[in-house]
């Protein structure tokens, strides 16, 4: 079968490769729309997760099963379904634990595109079908739902992490589609008021549709004397990082109150250590809490964020900027994701 993989650090390219093969519990799939990520320029362009040699790249997809294993119970071929970038081993010690993303070892639940193949391919494998598709609702568009395999759950997992309570003042920085959706996710779980952090117009637009009431561009001079201006000195209550740097803690832990919490879902391609000023962090006694984490997959989450955009309650037209149509243009998509040009959110291209 044809597909666009990794060929190197720094080189991708379509290659042909054996179509998957099907275990008990597993299904082959068939793409109906995919997009690219950020991760997998970082994986590409930036060796964020080491050499790896003709792997089919891609791990946002919505797809048509085309076969399943003996064991899958609830999904059949022909069935639509949305794929959630990372796929655990629901039987797993580390998800029994509630940490499903790490489930047989450090973000081993993340394995389209970095442990296995991916989904830019005529065909892709799921593993543990059951627990980790969902159906596409009916009423959902297949594009929009795409945005339901990574950019959701991700943002609303930094969301999570950030541990948002009602009245919450907080910053989310970088607004890319993952920072739109933990705007999105903060304005829900009942924020006051959200500042945001970038630097292009399309991004700040929809900034604001998801409920960011500042935009804060980082060009215009640090992050953290921005914020302190804005907040009279007093910080925020919650942190949602969700692009910049290793650089970018530092900010973040100096705007945070005490008793705040930043949750991380940047993906931290370069840098040996994260900068932790320590009379910010309160000389290690400041109660601001740091969590990092890979959102948790699988099907329930599937099915229920699936539920807030069939719902009304989440809108996601606003996160897809480009359409392709044909496998074709997968390259192109790429890369517009890697130049990021000024008018971009997410490129999608439906097969
Ligand atoms: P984008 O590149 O589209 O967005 C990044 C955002 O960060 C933009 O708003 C950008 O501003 C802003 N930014 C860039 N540099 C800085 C800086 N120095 N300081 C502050 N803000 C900055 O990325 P995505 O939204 O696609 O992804 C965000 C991150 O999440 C990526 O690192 C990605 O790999 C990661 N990720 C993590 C996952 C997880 O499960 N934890 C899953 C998926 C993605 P500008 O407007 O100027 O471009
Ligand atoms: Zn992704």
């Amino acid at each position: 079968m044809k597909a666009f993989a990794m060929l190197g650090i720094g080189k991708a390219g379509w290659i042909e490769k054996d179509r998957p093969v099907c275990g008990p519990m597993d299904a082959i799939v068939r793409p109906l729309a995919v997009a690219p990520c950020t991760s997998d320029v970082h994986t590409v362009w930036e060796g964020a997760i080491g050499e790896r040699k003709d792997m089919i790249l891609g791990h946002e997809a919505t797809g048509e099963i085309v076969e399943v294993g003996s064991m899958v119970k609830d999904f059949k071929p022909g069935d639509r379904v949305l794929v959630p970038a990372i796929t655990p081993d629901w039987n797993s010690l580390e998800a029994q634990a509630g940490y499903s993303m790490h489930s047989n070892g450090m973000l081993a639940g993340w394995k389209f595109s970095n442990f296995k193949d991916g989904v830019f391919a005529e065909y892709f494998h799921v593993n543990d079908a059951d627990g980790n598709l969902a159906l596409i609702p009916e009423g959902l568009d297949p594009v929009d739902a795409v945005m339901l395999s990574d950019m959701v759950p991700t943002g609303f997992h930094g969301v999570e992490l950030a541990d948002v309570k009602f009245g919450d003042e907080v910053l989310v920085i970088g607004i890319g589609p993952v920072g739109l959706m933990a705007v999105a996710g903060a304005a829900l779980a009942g924020a006051s008021y959200v500042y945001a952090v970038g630097s292009r117009k399309v991004c700040a637009d929809a900034a604001r549709k998801y409920g960011a009431n500042e935009i804060i561009d980082y060009h215009n001079g640090p992050i953290a004397e921005q914020v302190m201006k804005l907040t009279k000195g007093r910080g925020v209550n919650r942190i949602v990082i969700a692009g910049g740097t290793v650089d970018t803690f530092a900010e973040a832990v100096t705007v945070l109150k005490p008793g705040g919490t930043i949750g991380n879902v940047n993906y931290l391609g370069s840098g040996e250590t994260i900068n932790i000023p320590r009379v910010e962090w309160g000389v290690g006694m400041g109660h601001k809490t740091i969590r990092g984490g890979l959102m948790p997959g699988g099907r329930l989450r599937m099915e229920k964020l699936a539920k807030l955009v069939t719902s009304g309650r989440l809108n996601l037209s606003h996160l897809v900027t480009h359409r392709f149509n044909g496998f074709d243009h997968m390259e192109e998509s790429l890369t517009l994701m890697k130049d990021k040009p000024r008018d971009l959110i997410k490129p999608v291209v439906v097969i």
